[in-house]
């Protein structure tokens, strides 16, 4: 702290604070705001240079609400409704500008994703409405619509002045007691037992039981302070401003132009035009030097180019107009193009707000007031597993990989969301024991947690991107066919594995899953860990080794999370071991119904006699193995799981005696049919097992973290159902997150969809919302596709198998 504080901080940085808060951006600002109105009037706010010097300052701050999910879209409403209230709370305005916003299609598929935008607003309570080309002019007279075919006007959009809202949070904040302290840089972080204990600064050291790490694209770096990974990259971002140009009087909706990569606002009476480009430009934050501040990056008219030339035709006045400057600044982005918020998994209290991916100012103020309950009431308001940071394996940490993918994290941001859609940067990261084979066997792939897996086979050709029937749709037919009719190998080794031993094994898992683990050894349970409030945090099987030895299995992308979650949750339990077991075995679930005479031929016929849910070891053509009967697909079989270095033994053995290999998305297909959920689409942290019908995973006569939320749950009742939906139509395209209607009115969502080859037609599982207070089975309902109304049948149980005689069945 230096002797003379700056207007704005203030002096005698103390020995103690509740929570420091690193960064004075849009985040920090807001962060600091919604801990000091949660109650925690010693909270504290380090800049090491002014506030909003870093990114926040030159932001284009334009507000749009519509986001991908739910929540990520409730977070912005709640800024929305904050920058509106923050001048009659504070006196200070916060330049809020309510002029809406219009997304603009020059292309058929375009169309097809706005209308589906618009049919996502009305789902998440937003104002949309699709406008034809003439009324999109007629709200933006400058702009050439000569080849709009389409567009939507989102009512409730607008922007805002960053600088005036961090002024206004930062005194919000100070009436509420926390205190701001600017040109403190912090220099380290001071940990203990792999918890936050202490900031520390040139003016001295801040003891403390959180840390709000909100430092922008310096967060990485001040995360390794602590021991933590903080995946995220800078990318040089732009935006060019021109002198007040004729026609533009007032205030006018943001225009936005994604098939051209642009956004376009008035700005002072001139146009604003800013880009997301298709490959952006990463830059080092370490080359920006440590007094970056209120500073900008150098012009790039050639990278700019391509960018102008489409401006010029969407905007001829832009010809004419007189150029005020090209702004070239840093903003941070992810791997996969979405914030990280919340604890992190490598140090207790340290809590994550940054990597904004530039909707930093949109986001600020829920993502604050988010992070904020995170810290105090210990976890989230609501679910926001998008923003989970502990969804990143260690293969995203890299300078190299973050470098090579964050380029295209700009341009993804406004390409058409096409279904199933992949990165092309930093690929082939992890790859499973048998990469080798699916290659020769000329598998397509996708990535999950940075591990390539197959999605099908047979063609290495990418699909043409599209919203109508895909390139790939026999070849996964074929492989549904196969594990149906035949028997499939399904490559499942990138699911977590992870060790759970000791003398406490079995009374540590008793208390975190929800169904029963203290049955003997050789049975296998499915089980949820749910959270105090009764919400899934995790759906894993639990293979019993022995009285002392346990083994789970966990989804890919759940593997660092449930890890984290089960160390949190140790408590006193002091004799458990737990270890991530998941790169020493491979999976290989050998499915349909020759899987039978496979295992026969193969010298494991005993097999055969496993009854359903259980284990044992056995050997497949000499290759030792664990197989557990169980099913994902809803096919007869077991899921093999043996060492990594023997997998490829073991497929070959199996593919000698009749079983192909099936990707994914057959995988997918199959289990939709069979209405087994899947975390981050069909379940989350604030649905109850009963929502969503895993009540049989409840095991209420034991204690186990959530069991009593669970129970109050059940007296109030949520409402909540999950159906499957049977489409009427074989031509119907549901891709999931569509409106779902009943009696003529939204009542839930999809949550995942495919086509269903053994039932001959789309297959849908919706999240009905509204308390109808009705059976809903053979319920009439229409999914809104793209604004096209599409008629299918409830069903409470799954369409394919409900009784699930076919996968219990081992003979056929
Ligand atoms: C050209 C451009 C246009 C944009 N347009 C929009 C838009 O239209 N809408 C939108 O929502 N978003 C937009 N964004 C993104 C938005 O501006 C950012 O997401 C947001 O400002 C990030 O805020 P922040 O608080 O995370 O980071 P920052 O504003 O960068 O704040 C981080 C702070 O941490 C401080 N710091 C770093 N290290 C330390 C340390 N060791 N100790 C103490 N302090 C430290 C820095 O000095 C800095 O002040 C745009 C960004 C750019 C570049």
């Amino acid at each position: 702290m230096t002797d003379t504080p700056p207007a704005g901080s203030e002096r005698g940085i103390p020995t103690h604070a509740s929570v420091v808060v690193i960064g004075g951006g849009v985040m920090g600002c807001s962060t600091l705001y919604h801990l000091a109105k949660q109650g925690l009037s010693d909270a504290i706010l380090l800049e090491r240079n002014q506030l909003t010097s870093g990114t926040t300052w030159h932001s284009a701050a334009q507000v749009r609400a519509l986001r991908s999910t739910r929540n990520l879209t409730e977070l912005i409403r709640y800024s929305i409704a904050l920058y509106r209230r923050l001048e009659e709370e504070t006196g200070q305005a916060t330049g809020w500008i309510n002029e809406g916003s219009i997304s603009i299609a020059t292309t058929p598929d375009r169309l097809t994703h706005v209308r589906r935008q618009e049919a996502l607003s009305r789902l998440y309570g937003l104002r949309a409405d699709v406008i034809s080309a003439g009324e999109a002019k007629e709200r933006w007279p400058l702009m050439n619509a000569e080849d709009v075919i389409g567009a939507v006007w989102s009512p409730d959009d607008g922007r805002v002045s960053p600088s005036d809202l961090c002024a206004a949070l930062v005194k919000g904040a100070r009436a509420a007691g926390a205190r701001i302290f600017e040109n403190t840089p912090v220099t380290g972080i001071v940990t203990r037992g792999g918890r936050v204990v202490a900031v520390e600064t040139a003016g001295g050291t801040i003891r403390c039981d959180a840390v709000a790490l909100c430092a922008g694209l310096w967060s990485r770096k001040v995360a390794a302070l602590a021991g933590a990974e903080v995946p995220l990259w800078p990318c040089e971002h732009f935006y060019l401003l021109t002198r007040p140009v004729e026609g533009i009087e007032g205030n006018l909706p943001t225009l936005s132009d994604h098939d051209s990569h642009l956004y376009i606002r008035d700005d002072s009476g001139g146009l604003l035009v800013g880009c997301f480009e298709p490959l952006g430009k990463p830059i080092d934050a370490d080359s920006l030097g440590e007094d970056f501040a209120f500073q900008l990056l150098p012009e790039d008219w050639d990278h700019f180019e391509p960018m102008m030339l489409k401006a010029l035709h969407r905007l001829p006045a832009l010809e004419t107009a007189e150029v005020r400057m090209l702004l070239n600044g840093p903003e941070s982005f992810t791997p996969d193009g979405s914030f990280l918020l919340g604890e992190t998994a490598e140090t207790a209290g340290l809590f994550l707000g940054c990597g904004m991916n530039s909707v930093g100012v949109a986001t600020g103020g829920g993502a604050g007031m988010a992070l904020a309950h995170a810290i105090t009431k210990g976890h989230l308001p609501f679910d926001l597993q998008e923003a989970d940071p502990t969804r990143f394996p260690a293969c995203f940490s890299s300078a190299e990989v973050l470098a090579a993918r964050v380029p295209e994290v700009l341009g993804k941001h406004y390409e058409i969301a096409y279904p199933h859609r992949q990165w092309s940067s930093a690929r082939g990261l992890r790859v499973t024991p048998l990469h080798a084979r699916w290659c020769e066997e000329d598998a397509h792939f996708g990535q999950v947690a940075g591990f390539e897996r197959p999605l099908f086979f047979g063609s290495r050709t990418a699909p043409k991107p599209s919203f109508g029937r895909p390139d790939w749709f026999e070849q996964v037919g074929a492989e549904v066919d196969q594990a149906h009719r035949h028997a499939a190998i399904f490559d499942q080794s990138t699911f977590g594995k992870i060790a759970v031993r000791g003398p406490d094994a079995e009374a540590f898992l008793d208390r975190v899953c929800s169904n029963r683990v203290d049955r003997e050894p050789g049975r296998l349970a499915y089980t949820l860990m749910l959270n105090p409030r009764g919400g899934i945090e995790s759906d894993l099987t639990v293979q019993r080794l022995s009285e002392e030895s346990y083994r789970l299995f966990v989804g890919t992308a759940a593997l660092k999370r449930d890890l984290t979650w089960l160390k949190r949750h140790l408590g006193e339990s002091k004799r458990v071991e737990i270890a991530d077991e998941s790169g020493t075995f491979a999976i290989l679930a050998l499915m349909g119904p020759e899987a039978s005479r496979i295992a026969e031929d193969l010298g494991a016929g005993a097999l055969n006699a496993l009854g359903y849910f259980r284990h044992a070891v056995a050997e497949l053509a000499g290759v030792a193995v664990r197989a557990a009967r169980l099913s994902y697909v809803g096919e007869a079989g077991w899921e093999l799981t043996c060492e990594a270095a023997q997998a490829d033994e073991l497929y070959q053995a199996l593919r000698a005696a009749g079983a192909k290999p099936a990707g994914s998305l057959a995988q997918t297909s199959m289990r939709i049919e069979k209405r087994f959920l899947a975390f981050g689409h069909d379940i989350d942290t604030d649905l109850s097992p009963d929502d969503v019908g895993l009540g049989f995973a409840l095991a209420m006569e034991k204690d186990f973290i959530g069991r009593s939320a669970v129970e109050s749950r059940r007296q109030t009742g949520s409402g909540r159902r999950l159906v499957s939906v049977l489409l009427d139509d074989s031509a119907a395209l549901p891709l999931g997150n569509e409106p779902v209607l009943l009696d003529g009115a939204i009542a839930g969502k999809t949550t995942s969809a495919a086509f269903g080859y053994r039932v001959g037609r789309p297959v849908a599982l919706a999240l009905i919302e509204a308390d109808l207070g009705r059976d809903l089975e053979g319920a009439k309902v229409q999914i809104d596709i793209a604004g096209q109304s599409w008629s299918g049948t409830a069903k409470t149980r799954a369409v394919f198998d409900p009784k699930g005689e076919r996968m219990k069945t081992q003979s056929q």
